[in-house]
């Protein structure tokens, strides 16, 4: 017989409770016996770590099932309200904080707006405020809190906890590991495309695939890519910059330093700044520019077609690169598919012969505007519950 070691005996006992809770997160509820025979674990190894997770208050029991002969077997619940996380998630002009439950449901939402170029420091201050504040609100105990998760602009180092590069928040080189002291709460930080992607596969259409590219079109663009079911980071943890490919050689300056970057021609600035600067009227909000194109306003329609081609230039390019099953958009614009999605799907689509609409497929956001922050709120709870994803 083969010894394990104790360290080979914890490994497993853990791998074990993530396993149950993972089947239960999914399932619901199910008897011991249901458990045994889905993960193929010993009813009596069942029993053992179910009690002690009835113990930690993550699973409950729940009344008895039907019998097949002899005792009715105890059915086993899952508790979604049995811990918390926190979703944080930083933009030039505002921050917002969620706090979630363990089915990602928001339990508190707090948005406040807030100059966050340069000082981050007043960001985390901020921040660390606003979280003594939700849980005093709430009532949560602090134990039940598993970590903060930050979604944020820019190249994130996650293992080093290292913001290295945000240029739309005007920000370098920030480590989270004081403000992780501080707070006594673990914190986790990921680049807000990559969190956006993680929440659109884990909470929306992660069932369907496992290969997605999600375009997060905000203030700047960021892309997000997952392959088989993991996040795809790269050697630097820098993949994924697409916003910042070339599409216009001695293009519009960027505050990367280059020029003709593909966001200063995608983002919801760029689209703003191009209607302004063709027309007299000036606007702020899509909102705005949306009314005037649904009211076929002859600058607005220009200004859109002139987007959606470059949008569609740089999504073949990606679809190119990575051949991915979806590609998510997502951002606010996201929200006015109707102008969106159909003019994408033909431009992007059409006289190509690499790929078609049944090869590779745009869909739009399910998660809207809560997929980063949720993403963001995910990430405390992928380290402590589930199995599988890995970041590469
Ligand atoms: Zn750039």
């Amino acid at each position: 017989m083969i010894k394990l070691n104790i360290l080979d005996q914890e490994t497993i006992k853990i791998t074990n409770k993530k396993r149950i809770i993972n089947l239960l997160y999914k399932k619901r509820e199910l008897t011991k016996q249901d458990i045994s025979k889905k993960l193929n674990i010993s009813v009596p190894t069942i029993i053992n770590n179910v009690n002690e997770l009835i113990k930690e208050g993550i699973l409950e029991e729940a009344g008895v099932g039907d019998s097949t002969g002899g005792r009715k077997p105890v059915i086993v619940k899952f508790i979604s309200s049995a811990r918390y996380s926190f979703g944080v998630e930083v933009k030039p002009h505002y921050v917002r904080i969620i706090l979630v439950n363990l089915d990602s449901e928001i339990q508190y939402d707090k948005y406040f707006k807030m100059n966050c170029l340069q000082n981050f420091n007043k960001v985390l201050d901020k921040v660390e405020e606003e979280i003594d504040i939700a849980i005093k609100e709430t009532k949560i105990e602090r134990y039940k809190v598993l970590g903060v998760g930050f979604s944020l602009p820019g190249t994130v180092n996650e293992e080093k906890m290292l913001l290295e590069i945000a240029p739309n928040l005007m920000v370098k080189n920030i480590c989270f590991q004081k403000f992780q002291s501080r707070i006594n709460i673990p914190v986790y930080i990921e680049n807000e495309a990559n969190a956006a992607a993680y929440a659109e596969i884990n909470l929306s259409i992660g069932n369907e695939m496992k290969n997605l590219v999600y375009i997060s079109i905000t203030e700047g663009i960021g892309v997000g890519v997952i392959v088989e079911d993991n996040l795809y980071k790269g050697k630097n943890k820098r993949a994924g910059e697409f916003g910042h490919m070339t599409i216009v050689p001695n293009g519009i300056e960027c505050n990367c330093g280059r020029k003709g970057c593909w966001e200063m021609y995608v983002s919801e600035r760029a689209l703003l700044n191009y209607y302004n600067n063709n027309s007299t009227e000036k606007i702020s909000l899509l909102k705005e520019f949306f009314n005037k194109l649904d009211n076929n306003e002859e600058i607005a329609i220009k200004v859109w077609k002139r987007y959606i081609d470059y949008l569609s230039i740089g999504i073949q390019n990606i679809i190119l690169a990575l051949d991915p099953h979806y590609v998510v958009v997502g951002g606010e614009i996201s929200e006015y598919e109707d102008n969106l999605l159909n003019y994408l799907n033909e431009k992007v689509f059409i006289e190509n012969k690499f790929y078609n609409e049944k090869d590779n497929r745009i869909l739009l956001s399910k998660l809207k505007k809560d997929s980063s922050i949720k993403g963001a709120a995910l990430l405390p709870y992928n380290k402590l519950f589930f199995l599988g994803s890995k970041i590469i």
